[in-house]
């Protein structure tokens, strides 16, 4: 069997091109979506996300504005900052970069950030509506997986998912959103005995861990679908996933590379989420109109 190579930049380049088309039918409503993005310090690393964040922004339409503070200031400038963007009408989004210097206390930043805001995700409310429900924002990295599923035609209901990696961010949510879809969820992590007797089961496996060659041939099964959210820089440089690519591409039905598979799907999620938020608050607006105007 040979692989299908899940194109991330074209399943990007899809959904760019529908929020572009929805940008437009807003701003002849006078509406332009809008981004905050807060990043504190100088983590090269977070430097380059919050670039690419902003011109991907740029390029559908969304006006994007960028704070940046020293690595010492203080959290309570950052909270401050964040009430007001909270209060401002123009913006649809709050975005702090994570990782956060030391003296931070992330969970008190996020829990600030206003739940009609919280375009990563991460606000308690949001996240613990993808068990309850109601979430108003899913994650952009477990949501853009979902969506390349779902480009890509694969069911989801009634298959074996198996998560591996367990963190807050990728593998819980992902772990929640395909339940949500009807899956049989197993989640795997670093404490987990013998992952392959759990990997070998999975009609779809999602491996998040951040190891190269985690994930071996004969740990799946034939015909799976592999998605590999892991990046990982190898001494020579070359970007790599957590799966053996070139050895599973022969055995399974659909896998993602590293680079050119989740990697766009994050990006693109966060502004999806932000146009998302644009329209809910139009609508609403349109709806209180017509109720004063009704009454
Ligand atoms: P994390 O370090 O927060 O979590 C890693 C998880 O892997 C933990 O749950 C841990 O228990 C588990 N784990 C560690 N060793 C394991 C092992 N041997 N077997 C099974 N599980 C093991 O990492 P994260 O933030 O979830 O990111 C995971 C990977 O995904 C990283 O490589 C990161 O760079 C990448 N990532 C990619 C994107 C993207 O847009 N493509 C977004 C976020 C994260």
């Amino acid at each position: 069997m040979t692989a299908k190579i899940i194109n991330g930049i074209e399943v990007s380049a899809a959904i760019r091109a529908d929020l572009r088309e929805r940008v437009t039918a807003m701003a002849d409503r006078g509406v332009v979506p809008g981004l905050a993005v807060i990043k504190v310090g100088v983590d090269p690393a977070s430097a380059v996300y919050v670039r690419n964040k902003v011109r991907a922004c740029g390029e559908v339409g969304i006006q994007s504005s960028q704070y940046d503070f020293e690595a010492n200031v203080s959290q309570q400038t950052v909270l401050d900052l964040i009430g007001d963007l909270n209060e401002r009408p123009n913006i649809h989004g709050i975005l702090v970069q994570l990782p956060l210097p030391p003296h931070f206390a992330i969970a008190d930043i996020l829990q600030t950030i206003s739940v009609d805001k919280d375009v990563d995700g991460f606000h308690l409310y949001n996240v613990g509506g993808l068990v309850a429900g109601g979430t108003v924002f899913p994650p952009c990295t477990p949501y853009g997986v979902v969506k390349i599923l779902e480009h890509e035609g694969i069911e989801i209901e009634g298959k074996n998912v198996v998560v591996v990696g367990a963190s807050n961010i990728v593998g819980k949510p992902m772990a929640l959103m395909l339940m949500q879809r009807d899956a049989t969820v197993c989640i795997c992590h670093a404490k987990t005995r013998d992952l392959a007797q759990f990997t070998i089961l999975a009609d779809i496996l999602v491996v998040a861990v951040g190891k190269p060659n985690l994930i071996l041939p004969e740990m799946v099964k034939t015909g799976a679908v592999v998605i590999d959210v892991g990046i990982n820089r190898l001494p020579d440089g070359k970007l790599v996933g957590d799966t053996d690519f070139e050895g599973l591409r022969h055995k399974v039905s659909h896998i993602t590379p590293v680079p050119g598979g989740v990697g766009p799907m994050t990006v693109t999620m966060l502004l999806a989420n932000t146009v998302a938020s644009a329209e809910r608050r139009l609508q609403t607006q349109s709806e209180r109109l017509l109720t004063s105007v009704a009454s």
